[in-house]
């Protein structure tokens, strides 16, 4: 399609970042373009009508804001540990070394909340498991995830099979 054009022009390939051997998605190219991320932030408010966006630190705070304004819904970060001041709820994730862990305020949602999550990349689905866990533990109810772009070969999707993803462009 037309969006999948300007998505997927707008977007470099990045050699060995942020390790040897890795193929980096960088997505800033796309975010400078004002017409491609209007399009994008368009696209993505208008998936669900929900009450609250998520956004994953920190390229899915770029996203997810915009998104949240246009789709008349609140915006919650979920952010890397020891970010937010409040109480929070936290969730951990492996990385390909070691693991990390990513926390939501504990007082994020009123009970049943309908939540949009949004990230710039689903690579393995790591991140996005552990913030579809934490905004449920919070009491939301998670009626969709939402990228930019999915790396199918990682096979993220497989790990998200009870959440319903969309992602905007697929390669
Ligand atoms: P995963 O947990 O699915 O392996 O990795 C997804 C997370 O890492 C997302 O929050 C995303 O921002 C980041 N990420 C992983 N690979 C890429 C990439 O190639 N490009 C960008 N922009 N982000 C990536």
């Amino acid at each position: 399609t037309e969006l999948s054009r300007l998505i997927l022009d707008r977007i470099r390939d990045v050699p060995d970042y942020p390790q040897p051997g890795v193929m980096f998605k960088d997505i800033t190219p796309l975010l400078a373009d004002p017409v491609a991320f209007a399009a994008v932030t368009r696209a993505l408010a208008g998936l669900y009508e929900v009450d609250k966006i998520v956004g994953i630190e920190a390229r899915g705070f770029i996203l997810a804001a915009p998104v949240a304004c246009q789709a008349g819904a609140g915006f919650v970060p979920v952010r890397k540990k020891g970010k937010l001041p409040a109480e929070t709820l936290e969730a951990s994730y492996d990385l390909e070394y070691g693991s990390a862990i990513i926390e939501v305020h504990r007082d994020a949602f009123i009970p049943g909340e309908r939540v949009l999550i949004v990230d710039d990349v689903l690579a393995t689905g790591g991140t996005a498991r552990a913030a579809v866990e934490l905004v449920r533990e919070a009491g939301a109810e998670v009626v969709g995830l939402a990228v930019l772009m999915e790396l199918a070969f990682l096979k993220g999707r497989e790990r998200l099979t009870d959440v319903e993803l969309h992602a905007l462009v697929v390669v």
